[in-house]
């Protein structure tokens, strides 16, 4: 057996097949998931499946039992520069040998400054632009809405059905999903939710720009006929293609209207670019291919590299709108955060990784709708760039989810060593999230897996 570093810096392409991961060889996975039963609850969920990882490179992963997998997941969308990457490595090693720690209300130290610099310079929210450091997506959310209500002084907030915005009590609030939120309210007050403009389930042969508009009318209208007034709105919070709600890009129309909504009514809009952000969608922000820019945006996730880094970036004017002393924490943006996200984005900048997100993205999309002309389960292929997905619906019926179909092939794919994540509301979405510096026929070996996975899932369906 390798060893899971040796076996990591193989690749498929040296050969080196993944073969089916039997149940019999995963000892070492199951004594530690054993171990985790018994110390770690059950509230922490497991998602994908009985897995236990060692090591990873690139976009292969090496579990506990030596046995190799693809990476389509990246960690729910973290690894986009690769797993490890060895610039990435170098530059933490560096900075922990050098400053780990003095918090940025105690002490300035030059790696916050330089990712605050990066970040205003690849991220320009209108004429100057300041940035603020957090610990995680749901962390950078919470600090957007402080910021938008100071800067306002109002109370409320829209969000949307579909949304994810993080596991903090607000995160939960904003988060529509009721499964990530069972029994854990009262949730926060202001918080009032919008159809988010889904035109697989709601266009209803409507085409994208008149049905953005249809779906413009429906926020204008809701300020009069309630139950809010917009001059009591704050902000508007989107992801502008949503992730755990699978994958669905609102109409770049929508976007745009919704701008014009923001400004006619002083509410400042906030993107979510937690999951699609940091080349994903073949650009730094999504929302950036609406053509649009938000007063306040939110990042984390791909800009760590896997380190716990997530940021505010926003107009200079609405940022310091807060008061000193209403944002920051003891940890957000440590030297050792700071250094791998700077590094990451420098790997992310030296790889072309946006245009390489177009290029995988397009040969995603072609594979996905080739499995959609096979299998009548596929009632939907979208996304942008590299977050692409495809929705499975009983008959191409928008209103069946296919949720069984769904589970049922990514654990097939599983057992082919293929790593694959589900999304959506009804979890009848399969995503793909794969490191950007996967190769091309690791790209397609992991999608003739899917492939295989998605047809036989959906006969056996149709047989049952
Ligand atoms: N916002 C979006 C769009 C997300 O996808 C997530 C996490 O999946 C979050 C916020 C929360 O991020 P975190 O898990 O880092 O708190």
């Amino acid at each position: 057996m390798l060893s899971g570093g040796e076996a990591a810096r193989r690749t498929w392409e040296d050969g080196h097949l993944m073969g089916t991961h039997d149940p019999a060889t995963t000892t070492r996975t199951a004594e530690l998931l054993a171990r985790r039963r018994a110390v770690v609850p059950r509230g922490v969920g497991i998602f994908a499946g009985e897995i236990a990882m060692a090591s990873a490179r690139g976009a292969t992963l090496v579990d506990v039992d030596g046995r190799e997998w693809l990476d389509l997941a990246g960690g729910i969308g973290v690894m986009t520069a690769g797993h490890s990457e060895p610039t990435v490595v170098a530059a933490i090693q560096k900075q922990a040998a050098e400053l780990q720690h003095t918090c940025i209300h105690v002490a300035t130290y030059e790696p916050y400054v330089a990712l605050c610099e990066k970040l205003t310079s690849l991220l320009p929210h209108g004429e100057a632009t300041k940035a603020m450091l957090v610990n995680s997506g749901a962390e950078g959310i919470e600090n957007a809405v402080k910021i938008a209500r100071q800067a306002t002084r109002r109370p409320a907030i829209l969000c949307y059905e579909g949304a994810f915005h993080g596991r903090t009590l607000l995160g939960m609030t904003l988060t529509a999903k009721s499964s990530y939120k069972t029994n854990c309210g009262p949730f926060a007050p202001e918080v009032y939710r919008l159809p988010f403009p889904n035109s697989y389930r709601l266009a209803r042969g409507l085409g994208l720009d008149d049905f953005a508009a249809r779906m413009l009318d429906d926020v204008r209208r809701r300020f009069v006929t309630g139950p809010i007034p917009a001059g009591h709105v704050a902000a508007i919070l989107i992801e502008a293609i949503q992730g755990e709600g699978g994958f669905v890009p609102a109409p770049p129309a929508y976007l745009r209207g919704l701008r014009e909504i923001c400004d006619e009514h002083g509410i400042k809009l906030i993107c979510d670019e937690v999951q699609s952000g940091f080349c994903r969608t073949g650009r730094w922000a999504s929302y950036d291919h609406a053509g649009i820019v938000p007063d306040l945006s939110v990042w984390a996730k791909a800009m760590g590299g896997g380190l716990p880094i997530g940021a505010v970036v926003g107009r200079a004017d609405v940022m310091d709108a807060a008061e000193p002393g209403t944002l920051g924490g003891t940890y957000g943006g440590n030297p050792v955060a700071c250094a791998g996200s700077l590094a990451t984005i420098a790997a992310m900048e030296a790889g072309r990784l946006n245009a390489r997100a177009t290029d995988l993205g397009a040969r995603m999309r072609a594979r996905l709708e080739r499995i959609a002309a096979r299998c009548d389960a596929v009632g939907d292929v979208r996304g942008l760039g590299a977050m692409m997905a495809m929705e499975l619906s009983e008959g191409r019926n928008p209103d069946r989810p296919a949720r069984e179909v769904a589970a049922a092939a990514v654990a097939r794919c599983r057992e082919q060593g293929v790593l694959v994540l589900t999304a959506g509301p009804e979890g009848n979405v399969i995503r793909l999230l794969p490191p950007l510096v996967i190769t091309d026929g690791d790209l397609d070996r992991g999608l003739d897996v899917i492939e295989r996975a998605v047809v036989e899932a959906a006969g056996a369906h149709a047989g049952a």
